[in-house]
């Protein structure tokens, strides 16, 4: 007997007939003995809704509100999913994520788990129920609603798994697995029979959303066993495992898409000690995440500062550079949010050279000019004109061959 957690995403619960079905495959998992725990996903398109709801009252709207009304999506498909197991004869219960002692920050909307009330759900367990658990949402210490940022059912799930010690955690969805990269753009792809934490820790925070990031950061440090798996049809899916558990590592394992950045140029500043923090200490005073830094230094003694923020930062940062710039005497800046950012992820890259400048001639012989780099010891990040986006992917997937079996 087993305790497995599994999370089905939000169109594997987007109908009443998909509800029945995750039931069906449920009550077949309970039957053969297993102890089960279910996060679900709002229905797809809900949570998107009721931030529609949200916005077309007061905009932005209060953080704490906003909580209130996003976390009602995951009450109303937990609760249907409970009386469809109960329909075919399991016993089951449905908790919000206050109920289960989902303790997080004060955060919201994009709070951190804390701890979680793990004897509860033991006990229900140890009763024959299955349990279903609001994914994406908590509660903090004043009992106030907080959500877990978008996508966070997938949190849900890995932090549900470390708590009770799952023997693992099954994220479904609608996708058989994790692939080279998104099948949407490369029908070629192929799925990854295991990945590294490592490597889908940066495939997930470079832009594959199939897993929340975070997700794959608390498996990892929590030794979660952690799969992918598609709701609608059968298979093994991913297995995302530690490297001493890959048979070989590939040299690489996905390319990915981000078109969430936009970038940021103050042009001619000083070049002096100084420029850098003066520039990007505003920014992080104003809790604006940056990504990307690029400075260079031209012949005549100026500096160009170059740096990317997500985009629903990008107006607030503009404004603050304008001013920075302004007291720096800066000669303009220069505002981008037409960029994509295209990265090639894989641990074999530590161990090959030659990897980078082979992505680079690749991009360059379909005439794809790159406007920033930048490197770690497992991925190569491009930013480019988002016209190249998905003929970047293509390219740089047919490049390293990814569509072939290893
Ligand atoms: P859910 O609602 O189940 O959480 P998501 O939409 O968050 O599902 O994630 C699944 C989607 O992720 C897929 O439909 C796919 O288009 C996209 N995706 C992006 N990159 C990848 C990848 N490398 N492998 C698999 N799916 C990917
Ligand atoms: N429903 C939330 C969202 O759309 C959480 C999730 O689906 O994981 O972001
Ligand atoms: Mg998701």
């Amino acid at each position: 007997m087993s305790l497995i957690v599994q999370k089905y995403g939000g169109t594997s619960v987007g109908t009443v007939e998909r509800l029945q079905t995750v039931a069906q495959r449920v009550a077949r998992e309970h039957r053969a003995g297993h102890q089960l725990v279910v996060v679900l996903s709002a229905m797809s398109g809900e949570t998107d809704r009721l931030l529609g709801l949200a916005r077309a009252i007061q905009n932005p709207p209060s953080a704490r509100e906003l909580d209130v009304v996003l976390a009602t999506g995951e009450q109303v498909t937990i609760g249907l999913l409970a009386m469809a197991l109960e329909a075919e004869g399991v016993p089951a219960v449905s908790y919000t994520g206050a109920q289960v002692s989902i303790l997080s920050d004060s955060a919201f909307n994009k709070a951190r788990i804390l701890a979680i009330d793990a004897d509860k759900v033991r006990a229900d367990l140890a009763r024959g129920r299955v349990v279903v658990v609001a994914g994406f949402q908590g509660i903090d210490a004043h009992g106030n609603i907080t959500t877990l940022g978008r996508g966070g059912s997938d949190i849900t799930g890995v932090a549900m798994a470390a708590a009770l010690q799952a023997d693992e955690c099954q994220i479904y969805t609608d996708v058989d697995g994790v692939y080279t990269t998104d099948p949407r753009i490369v029908p070629e792809a192929r799925r990854l029979e295991r990945i590294t934490y490592e490597e889908m820790l940066e495939m997930a925070s470079l832009g594959a959303k199939v897993l929340q990031s975070r997700s794959v950061e608390f498996a990892s440090k929590y030794k979660v066993t952690l799969r992918v798996l598609s709701s609608f049809k059968e298979g093994p899916g991913t297995l995302i495992t530690t490297e001493e558990n890959m048979m070989e590592a590939a040299l690489i394992s996905g390319v990915t898409l981000n078109r969430d950045e936009a970038k940021l140029t103050v042009l001619g500043v000083p070049d002096r000690p100084g420029i850098a923090s003066s520039i990007l200490g505003p920014i992080a005073d104003a809790n604006i995440e940056v990504d990307m830094i690029v400075q260079n230094v031209s012949a005549d003694g100026s500096a160009d500062f170059t740096f990317t923020v997500h985009r629903n930062d990008y107006d607030k940062a503009l404004a603050i550079v304008q001013t920075c710039a302004a007291t720096l005497a800066a000669r303009a800046v220069l505002g981008d949010r037409k960029i994509v950012k295209v990265s090639v992820v894989g641990v074999g890259m530590r161990s090959h050279a030659g990897i980078a400048s082979r992505a680079f001639r690749a991009l360059a012989s379909e005439g794809i000019n790159i406007q920033m780099i930048s490197t770690s010891e497992i991925k190569i990040s491009v930013v480019l004109e988002d016209k190249y986006a998905e003929l970047a992917v293509r390219v740089l997937h047919s490049e390293f061959k990814l569509a072939e079996d290893p």
